[in-house]
């Protein structure tokens, strides 16, 4: 591995998933489609397609479902709510990784790893469908920690120092979601960078200065640019 201090840069990259490499709403309308297609053999034309991906883009962000059934005059209820919730999260999603994504991981030789929290089986599967699994040395979905050890939670972080045997510093978090994403790689002494994406699903602003990463990006394409990232008065 490089050293960080050779390179004057963090020598291990840790990147979130949803809404850093890829665009989470892609998964969503993926899944609402698959649950659509699963309404529709049951219901037929009842079924509109596009409808929860319409509430979704209308802001609504809870009880899609139940709005959908309402609206195509289907029955709903906990089973079925549930049974469409399982669909959604086992369903083989359509989804890539975002332009800027593929081109840094080509372009960057440095290690990195994943940490994103989710179930684990659901976050495997978009790992699986954006073809990167084999560009990452290490992937913790915390959904297989034991409960209560997703982030903000310092356990996946910790993990990833045993895995690359290098103090903190050495280590930079890209990830979307300052109300959870850096609480636990600031304290142990990570570098963070906050990456705001145009397709963002959470609020970017953070709850308090603890929560802020250190620079704010809009692409990877901004992490190609060695003096961002060359020492901390660079970097911040
Ligand atoms: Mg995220």
């Amino acid at each position: 591995m490089p050293s960080s201090s050779e390179a004057g840069q963090p020598g291990v990259l840790v990147f979130d998933l949803d809404d850093t490499l890829y665009c989470e709403r892609d998964f969503a309308f993926s899944g609402f489609a698959a649950v659509e297609a699963h309404l529709a053999r049951l219901h037929g034309n009842a079924v509109v397609p596009g409808t929860c991906r319409a509430l979704f883009e209308s802001g609504t962000r809870r009880a899609i479902f139940d709005s959908a059934l309402e609206r195509f005059g289907i029955a709903s209820g906990p089973d079925r709510i549930a049974k469409l919730v399982t669909l959604y999260r086992h369903h083989r999603p359509q989804i890539a990784p975002c332009p800027d994504t593929s081109r840094f991981l080509e372009r960057d030789p440095r290690p990195r790893a994943i940490i994103t929290d989710g179930p684990a089986a659901m976050q495997r599967s978009k790992i699986a469908a954006l073809g990167i699994g084999p560009l990452f040395g290490l992937i913790i979905p915390t959904g297989d920690l034991p409960p209560g050890m997703g982030k903000p939670h310092p356990r996946a972080f910790e993990q990833v120092m045993e895995w690359s045997g290098k103090p903190g510093p050495d280590h930079v978090y890209i990830a979307d979601n300052p109300a959870k994403d850096f609480i636990a790689p600031k304290r142990l002494g990570w570098r963070t960078v906050q990456i705001d994406r145009a397709c963002r699903v959470h609020a970017p602003e953070p709850p308090s200065p603890d929560h802020a990463a250190e620079i704010r990006i809009a692409s990877l394409d901004e992490l190609a640019d060695p003096l961002r990232l060359k020492d901390p008065a660079g970097f911040a």
